[in-house]
């Protein structure tokens, strides 16, 4: 899965809309302080999926609109979209129609985020679990933020291991193993009451 384009429309500081290309190879960003660098990189990671406002500097989801400036006023919307090359077809079956692959969130004042993969309306977890079947996604380690390798190597091996699983490609079956356990949880509850009924009626 190879990343070719990010759209921001009203994300943070990128008030107008701007289209970057992804070439091939390591991309690095560089600007004066201030200029909106790591704006780019919470962009990717939260057009992915990441929920956590602490994750966008924010107190609230809605901190990732442009809030205004003295000589500009505040937008109403802020929408991102990471353009996926699907030359390969390793995107899921349901999307896997086309060469390229538009994913979109769009997140508006009081009405909360919404996501497509093209033109299709989908769901977060969809698109979460797009990116970690393929080894990315808004946690991915091959997002560094400032402060990040200092981080790692002073990190306990927990922390180390879960970036190991992440490049090895298996985050995506921890959560499909989460929601697993959660729906056995759900059928044992279930039983427990079928014997409950079971007794009442004996
Ligand atoms: P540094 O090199 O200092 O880390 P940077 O290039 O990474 O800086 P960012 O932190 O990405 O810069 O961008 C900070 C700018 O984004 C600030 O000017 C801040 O006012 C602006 N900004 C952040 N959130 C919003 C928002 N919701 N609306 C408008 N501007 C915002």
């Amino acid at each position: 899965m190879r990343f070719t384009r990010l759209r921001l429309n009203g994300f943070k500081s990128f008030v107008d809309p701007t289209d970057l290309v992804i070439a091939d190879g390591l991309t690095g960003v560089v600007g004066p302080n201030g200029c909106g660098k790591s704006n780019l990189l919470e962009a990717l990671r939260w057009v992915m999926g990441e929920n956590r406002p602490t994750a966008m500097r924010g107190g609230g989801m809605e901190d990732v609109i442009f809030a205004g400036t003295a000589t500009r006023p505040a937008r109403n919307f802020a929408e991102v979209a990471l353009i996926i090359d699907n030359g390969e077809r390793l995107a899921p079956a349901a999307f896997n129609d086309s060469d390229s692959l538009d994913i979109t969130r769009r997140i508006t004042r009081d009405a909360g985020s919404a996501y497509k993969v093209g033109t299709k309306d989908v769901r977060a977890r969809d698109v979460q679990m797009l990116f970690a079947d393929a080894s990315t996604g808004a946690h991915s380690p091959a997002l560094v933020r400032q402060g990040q390798i200092s981080e790692l190597i002073n990190a306990k091996p927990t922390s180390r291991r879960r970036i190991l699983e992440e490049a090895a490609g298996i985050s995506g079956l921890y959560q499909r193993r989460h929601e697993a356990e959660l729906k056995l949880k759900g059928a044992e509850a279930n039983l427990l009451r079928v014997d409950d009924v079971v007794g009442q009626l004996a």
